[in-house]
């Protein structure tokens, strides 16, 4: 039989302390609460195993939280759960999240002998100031640092986190950050604005009308991103989702698998999984989520299949999310109906007012397109 694609994303919450801006599902924690972690998490990896003659692994993803703050061992073990558990693919794409400040060389080479062919760094900002801003632990220096001994430890394929819209940021600011990260020659660039979530010390600061005068205006945030998209495409990075840039060949491949509808299970606090037709998430409170590994996968099993209507929404909310957009063939052959009857009406408005482009069977957003997409995406609800 031949086994289907499987992308895994495994949670480790913890990290140093929180981010003033961060409404993930992270903390800090003990040694003893990260010990305990890992065995409830092995638990709930142990608990699917019945998928293994099923599945490929073709991406690991060790997200977080701060994953490189875990004893390296504790990473070893779970990927050599994995590993026991589950057939990869010789090219398996396996990234690791981690943040300046908490590498260190043994770190990386280990990180490399378990197979980690990816890092994933949380830079955010070149400016010392704007980093203390955010509340992040590290500095400018210490990024250098990991940078330095990531590419010394043999790590061909980095991303680095940006973000922008900070509080007092302006547009030369933003522009430097760029262009110094253009510099080192990442792989890879994700740049997201500060979105202001409701519960951080952020929207404390910003989340009024008073605290919002001190975020960049909206033009300022639109030159921004316009901005991004120049410096790092004349750097040689394509644009291949609203916020993720790449080298020829480097695209996040576990990124994609979301965006393109694929198959992937989330081990851990919060995480979630597409897994058999299923969507569902873990919880996010750590009590429940103790009680809930135990047994996830006679719950996964109870879970409902996810609605066609839901499935196509997806469909059209992730496609449109990467430049390549959508194809109304793919559609066409995935949900058996032809796909004007589905979207004829908002796409037929959308490509007369010229946020959306056709390109043969594809359709995508256009840069008009992009600056609304929130608002343009909300019409492909069913
Ligand atoms: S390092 Fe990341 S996950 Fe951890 S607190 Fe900061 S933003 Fe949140």
């Amino acid at each position: 039989m031949t086994k289907a694609d499987l992308g895994i994303y495994v949670h480790f919450p913890f990290c140093v302390r929180k981010c003033d801006y961060c409404d993930f599902v992270s903390m800090p924690g003990t040694p003893d609460e990260q010990a305990y972690y890992l065995r409830v998490l092995k638990k709930e990896i142990r608990g699917f195993e019945a998928l293994e003659n099923l599945y490929l692994v073709r991406t690991v993803f060790l997200g977080g939280g701060t994953p490189s703050i875990m004893e390296t061992a504790q990473l070893e073990r779970i990927m050599e759960q994995l590993r026991e558990q589950y057939e990869f693919a010789e090219d398996a794409e396996i990234t690791i999240e981690c943040n300046p400040g908490t590498l260190t060389e043994d770190k990386l080479v280990r990180y490399r002998e378990m197979g980690v062919n990816r890092l994933s760094i949380g830079l955010q900002s070149t400016h010392n100031e704007e980093l203390k801003v955010l509340g992040r632990i590290h500095s400018y220096e210490d990024f250098l640092e990991s940078y330095r001994l990531a590419r010394k430890a043999g790590f061909q394929n980095i991303n680095v986190d940006l973000m922008s819209g900070l509080p007092g940021q302006s547009v030369e600011a933003w522009e430097d950050v760029l262009r110094t990260v253009v510099a080192l020659n990442p792989e890879h660039v994700s740049a997201y604005s500060l979105i202001i979530e409701e519960g951080t010390p952020f929207y404390e600061r910003y989340g009024s009308t008073k605290g919002r005068l001190l975020l960049p205006k909206e033009k300022e945030e639109r030159d921004m991103y316009h901005m991004t998209k120049d410096i790092l495409g004349e750097a040689g990075y394509q644009r291949y989702e609203i916020s993720n840039y790449a080298k020829p060949g480097r695209e996040c491949r576990h990124n994609l698998t979301y965006w393109t509808g694929g198959e992937y299970v989330g081990f851990g606090l919060g995480a979630y999984s597409y897994l058999g037709g299923r969507r569902f998430g873990n919880p996010k409170d750590k009590q429940e989520y103790w009680e809930y590994a135990r047994d996830a996968y006679r719950r996964y099993k109870e879970t409902p299949p996810q609605t066609e209507q839901a499935t196509m929404e997806e469909f059209m909310f992730l496609g449109l999310r990467m430049m390549r957009g959508i194809s109304t063939r793919e559609f066409e052959e995935k949900f058996h109906i032809p796909f004007q009857d589905v979207y004829g009406e908002p796409v037929r408005k959308m490509l007369a007012q010229g946020f959306l482009e056709e390109d043969g069977s594809r359709l995508r957003f256009t840069d008009k397109g992009i600056d609304v997409s929130n608002r343009l995406l909300v019409e492909f609800l069913l």
